[in-house]
């Protein structure tokens, strides 16, 4: 049979803090301080599948569910003796709300019930306190008429200000009983009047209302979104407390309160959080009265002269600090707690982890790490790695005042302030004379690759979170806000047009990209600190991990960058991004446009020494650490000019005709440009790209290992292969440049082909494959497009109402979709390791960088991960708890 209640109170309890998946979090918490022998009011817990039970019956509550209630009840009447809708020691309850995930004021509570027109007067008389009992009932009849009933809590709100005005009152507590008594004669009038039905004098009619109502506001539009949010699923449901009422607004002696057992900003160790006399738990959510301080020590930090906990409620302060102690320990976690004193005696009413910001995360698992509480592995589990995004970035001071002008999506995080621009020329440019600089563009394209380096930050107008804009940035490290719809852009006017100003080129904007708000000028910033704590947790990390961690990057700034990081090498270096800068990109459209080979092989010989040098400095900089370069890949058309201008411009550059530019324009214009003639398929029908690039790679080898001392041993990425013998074609012209470029130099070098596995039929064929390469490098963001088909760059359109309609989970550019893609990742490791048993694999999509999809990679095996620079500590830390969960 079914069991839908669980008992707790009276020093045991049916459940545990095991049954959270059951029981939620509140529940299975209550049982848990139940079974430590805490002092927390009896109760039962309606358990969450109930919730499913009730949606799918039509939103009825089964009698099989009333009868076990009932039976619940009569054990808290026996635990209280007091008795649920009779006259005399009336017992009230509290309905309350408790997902297996917290989710934090988003459902609804109901305190106080079962009192009525005849129960209130044997309360008043029973507490020897009328005043209370008729405070009480209004504040039940307050909270049944919103939650339950479906009134607007402002109407009793309006009610409530009018009675204090007209009785000269500041504060709720001044009212007297019989002035509390008015207030709910006409509360219970304008319910009848508003919803022509009077307020139920039926205990039991109450508490159904009211467990159906937390049941019901499981979909309301606040919960729904937080769900959407934090990717929780709707099936869950949420369980229902039903429990004992104690009193905080039982005169002088009565309080509430909520407390961190470590402060949840900073993660010091000291008891930290807020208390009011003579209250309920809603009076401090809802800030009527400002709290008070529950220490001495933060009384005094804070200046405030009125008395703290300690002071004032000093057996039940220390009654409730010792509790603290225990429940931290016993939960080995900081805990944020919910308690209510009566009339001197400390009721314990919620215990939960408590969130915290990335800062206190990192020192609250050092300090417990420290202390003996966790271990060093539990403590690197306990950082969200996400969160470390907060940290490796300046962010906005959060005292500062905000002007925001719009918003957009936080594509990139971090915050930037500079003078505004509106082209990567002007943004160079700025970079030039020193001034610091956000460059604002209705999108971004490959073009403004070097316009982005030199600004402190990205705005755009339009485009998605996997934008060019969005994606480059987060590359970069820089702050990003995309597709701030609400700002125009006036290109012609270099004009930033929001709703209230119009902003001019030069004009200072702040933009924060892990919020994407848009602000008005400078404002005050926080360094990121990336020693201490973090250096410590970092460390521990690194003890634990299996995989190594590698960084994409073609720069020498982003290369340094993640070094500093902690990266152990290079996992893709895509070499197109080095033809956009400066000069080249020139000469990269001489070689594109030349009529033969001859004439490519001139082009190509002014690009080696460029390339050359780029390599060197690279290798220098990775000090033997290893070195993945990919040969070009995109289709050759992203290096010509589009636009009739931009041609007129090249063409004069170059001195050629521009009739002659356009038409090589039009010849090199394909319908999928995606799918097209690129990746290996450029170095087939023109060799000597790849001969050139190969050269430059080996000679660099050379000169970089003279220079440094330490051998470089570059790996050589074919992209885009799903035939064994596109590989080969292209491998056999690499060996035979570097049997050139070993004569020559007289030195051996040591090297490796391999190849991206970005195709579906390269995972399948991976056995094959592997004959000829030494390592595969899983590029899944082409692997994801060619996988399921959908172009990421026109993704934006649709991808986000799938994931609205609940057509996908996630976005399978953010995080691997671990049933098709991973599928053939597992495939392609699986079969590639059986032909050849040390091939190296890695992974340099995206992905690299997700969490999530880093432990994907952890279970299947994978040797490295590689993401953009300022990812690297996310990933080496997400590495690490993917290790910590495998082996323990
Ligand atoms: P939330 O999930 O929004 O925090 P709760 O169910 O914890 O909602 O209820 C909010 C507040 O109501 C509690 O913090 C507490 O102050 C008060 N409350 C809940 N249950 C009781 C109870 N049995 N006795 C007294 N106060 C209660
Ligand atoms: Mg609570
Ligand atoms: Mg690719």
């Amino acid at each position: 049979m079914q069991k839908w209640v669980y008992t707790f109170g009276g020093g045991s309890a049916e459940g545990s803090a095991a049954d959270r998946d059951l029981l939620g979090g509140k529940g299975a918490n209550l049982a848990e301080m139940c079974n430590l022998g805490l002092p927390v009011p009896p109760g039962l817990t309606i358990v969450t599948t109930a919730c499913s039970h009730f949606y799918d019956s039509g939103r009825v509550i089964p009698d099989a569910l009333k009868d076990e209630v009932r039976a619940g009840i009569r054990r808290m009447e026996r635990l209280t003796g007091r008795q649920f809708g009779r006259d005399s020691r009336p017992l009230l309850l509290s309905v309350r709300s408790g997902a297996r995930a917290s989710m934090p004021g988003m459902m609804d509570t109901v305190l106080n019930l079962g009192l009525t027109d005849e129960t209130v007067q044997a309360l008043g008389h029973d507490a020897g306190d009328a005043r209370f009992a008729w405070d009480s009932y209004r504040r039940f009849i307050q909270m049944y008429g919103d939650v339950v009933m479906g009134l607007d809590h402002e109407v009793f709100e309006e009610i409530l200000e009018d009675e204090k005005a007209r009785l000269g009152h500041e504060q709720d507590t001044e009212l007297s009983a019989v002035e509390w008594q008015h207030v709910v004669a006409r509360y219970k009038e304008t319910i009848e009047e508003e919803l022509g039905e009077p307020f139920p004098q039926d205990p039991e009619v109450q508490l159904w209302g009211a467990i159906g109502a937390v049941f019901s506001s499981w979909m309301n539009a606040r919960a729904v979104t937080y769900r959407h949010l934090h990717n929780i699923p709707a099936e869950w449901g949420t369980a229902v407390n039903v429990q004992a009422m104690v009193f905080g607004n039982l005169g002088n002696s009565s309080a509430t309160g909520v407390a961190f057992t470590r402060n949840p900003s900073t993660g010091a160790k000291e008891l930290y959080g807020e208390f009011l006399v003579n209250a309920q738990g809603e009076d401090v959510v809802a800030g009527i009265r400002t709290p008070q301080n529950l220490t001495e020590a933060a009384r005094l930090a804070a200046g405030s002269d009125r008395p703290s906990l300690e002071k004032l409620m000093p057996d039940a302060f220390e009654a409730f600090q010792a509790i603290c102690d225990r429940l931290e320990s016993h939960y080995r976690d900081m805990q944020d707690l919910e308690f209510t004193i009566e009339r001197g005696t400390l009721w314990m009413l919620q215990a939960r982890s408590g969130k915290r910001t990335a800062k206190a995360a990192l020192k609250i698992a050092v300090d417990m790490a420290g202390e003996g509480l966790i271990s060093e592995g539990e403590a690197v589990s306990r950082i969200d790695p996400a969160s470390l995004d907060q940290l490796l970035h300046p962010t906005i001071d959060p005292r500062a005042r905000r002007d925001v002008i719009g918003s957009g999506l936080p594509a990139s995080p971090g915050a930037a302030t500079g003078e505004i621009v509106f082209t990567s020329e002007q943004a160079v440019h700025a970079q030039e004379e020193g001034r610091k600089v956000i460059l604002v563009r209705i999108e971004t394209s490959p073009e403004d690759i070097h316009g982005m380096h030199a600004a402190e930050g990205i705005l755009t107008t339009r485009g998605g979170m996997t934008s060019h804009a969005a994606v480059v940035a987060r590359g970069m490290g820089k702050p990003c806000v995309s597709g701030a719809g609400m700002l125009r852009v006036d290109l012609r006017n270099e004009l930033l047009i929001t709703q209230g100003v119009t902003l001019g080129k030069g004009d200072v904007i702040t933009i924060d990209g892990s919020s994407g708000q848009v602000l008005k000028g400078a404002i005050p910033m926080l360094q990121p600190e990336l020693s201490g704590d973090f250096g410590l947790i970092m460390a521990w990390a690194d003890k634990t991990r299996r995989m190594k961690v590698r960084t994409n990057a073609e720069t020498p700034a982003d290369a340094r960058a993640a070094r500093s990081f902690g990266a152990e090498g290079i996992g893709l270096c895509r070499t197109e991004h080095m033809f956009f800068e400066g000069g080249r990109i020139n000469v990269m459209r001489e070689m594109i446009l030349a009529e033969d080979e001859a004439g490519r092989r001139t082009a190509l010989a002014k690009l080696l020494p460029m390339q050359r040098s780029d390599f060197v400095e690279l290798f220098e900089i990775m000090h033997g650490l290893p070195v993945t370069i990919r040969l070009l890949d995109p289709p050759l058309h992203e290096f010509l000019p589009k636009t009739d201008e931009e041609i007129a411009e090249v063409a004069l550059a170059l001195a050629i005709d521009e009739s002659v530019l356009r038409r090589r324009v039009e010849t090199l214009h394909e319908f999928n440009p995606m799918l097209g003639h690129r990746g290996c398929r450029l170095a087939i029908s023109y060799p000597e790209i790849a001969e050139m690039q190969a050269r430059a790679i080996f000679e660099a080898a050379c000169e970089a290992a003279r220079l440094t001392g330490a051998a470089v041993e570059p790996e050589i990425m074919v992209p885009l292969v799903g035939l064994k013998s596109e590989l080969d074609y292209v491998k056999a012209r690499i060996e035979a440049v570097a049997k050139d470029v070993i004569a020559e130099a007289g030195v051996g070098i040591a090297y490796l082909v391999g190849t991206m596995i970005e195709l579906p039929r390269a995972a399948l064929r991976a056995h094959v494959i592997a004959e000829s390469a030494e390592f595969f490098s899983f590029g899944t963001n082409d692997l994801t497009q060619t996988t399921f088909g959908i172009s990421r760059d026109d993704a934006a359109s649709f991808l986000s109402t799938y994931i609205q309609k609940g057509i996908v989970e996630q976005d399978p550019f953010v995080q691997i979709d671990f049933d098709g893609v991973g599928e053939l990742i597992r495939i392609a490791a699986e079969r590639g390791r059986r032909t050849r048993n040390n091939l190296k694999l890695g992974i340099c999509g995206e992905h690299g960088g997700d969490p999530a999809s880093i432990h994907f990679c952890e279970e299947t095996g994978l040797d490295y991960v590689s993401c953009s620079p300022f990812r690297v500590p996310i990933a080496r830390l997400a590495a690490a708890q993917a290790a910590y969960r495998n082996g323990g």
